[in-house]
């Protein structure tokens, strides 16, 4: 009982933090907790609560709150230049497994496709998904797309361009080699061929190892194939791509983990045009729905780590 009592005044905190009006991020992020915190106490509590005799109106009200601010985003949301049309059109680039790939039907899946039409469901547009080259997608947000779900780190760099979500996955670069490489450490990386996915973060960690010969590719599998073909000592790319291309070659090649190499974790978001606060506040309340309703996890679980290479 102490727990539950425990948990349901994180939710009260949470929630009242937001109440304060403190910078709109601090807000953004404390609303997030505070909607998952509220609810999943909420769950948890009420009942026994009730069995307890205690007056649960209280938190009941702070997790109505919290979903109502929610909702008030939403229908914010609705009046932004990208969604007005009544469809969010989304870019991807489906050669990421398990994030993006071409599914059984030949349309775009996985997870950031099952994520983004949760979105635009919880928004309620309809849902538009273009496949198209990584590369082009930040300068595609805005004119062809009006946001690009993508596996797509939040940088400095493409902030300039772009705004984005509230971070949903938190990532790190891994290096495939083959499998009797000896290949361990970031000096063992220096003045090797490398090969990438073009403008991809692990490009931009490549441009920075002193020495190597750069190969960049559309896609990452076409990376895979020339590393297995002896045409390139190493591949740099995101670790559930690295983990899902090495499992169907894991005789002839291993994925070493990033951390090994000094890189710095990376969280995906979603990107779209820059400065559309409504969009992105709609966007963020949606995906804090999603995370409080339990779906998210249930997709994590479907798409992630159910994920068959096969
Ligand atoms: N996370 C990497 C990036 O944002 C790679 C994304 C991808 O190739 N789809 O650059």
């Amino acid at each position: 009982m102490k727990k539950i009592l425990a948990l349901v005044l994180t939710g009260i905190m949470a929630a009242s933090i937001v109440g304060c009006g403190a910078a709109t991020e601090t807000a953004d992020a404390a609303l997030s907790t505070a909607g998952a915190a509220a609810s999943q106490a909420a769950d948890v509590a009420s009942s026994a609560l009730e069995d307890a005799g205690v007056d649960t109106s209280a938190v009941g009200e702070k997790v109505g709150e919290v979903s109502s601010e929610a909702q008030s985003a939403i229908t914010a949301a609705l009046s932004s230049t990208a969604l007005s049309d009544g469809t969010l059109t989304v870019g991807t680039n489906a050669a990421f497994p398990p994030f993006e790939y071409i599914g059984d039907d030949g349309n775009p899946d996985g997870f950031d496709i099952a994520l983004i039409n949760a979105i635009g469901e919880k928004l309620g547009v309809k849902v538009e998904v273009q496949d198209m080259e990584f590369d082009s997608l930040v300068t595609s947000i805005g004119n062809k797309i009006d946001v690009a779900i993508a596996g797509m780190t939040v940088t400095d760099e493409r902030k300039q361009q772009v705004s984005f979500s509230d971070p949903y996955y938190e990532a790190v670069q891994y290096v495939i080699v083959p499998a009797d490489s000896t290949i361990a450490t970031a000096d063992d990386l220096k003045g090797l061929k490398l090969g990438c996915q073009l403008g991809t973060t692990g490009n931009f960690i490549i441009d920075e190892i002193d020495g190597a010969t750069e190969q960049t590719y559309d896609k990452a599998i076409d990376a895979v194939n020339d590393l297995i073909n002896g045409k390139l000592d190493a591949v740099i790319i995101d670790k559930n791509p690295a983990e899902v291309f090495v499992s169907k070659y894991s005789d002839k090649l291993k994925a070493i983990d990033g951390k090994e190499f000094e890189f710095d974790t990376e969280d995906y978001a979603i990107a779209m045009p820059k400065d559309d606060t409504v969009l992105q506040l709609g966007v963020n309340a949606a995906l804090e729905l999603l995370r409080t309703d339990g779906t998210y996890d249930k997709l994590v679980e479907q798409y992630i780590a159910n994920y068959s290479a096969d």
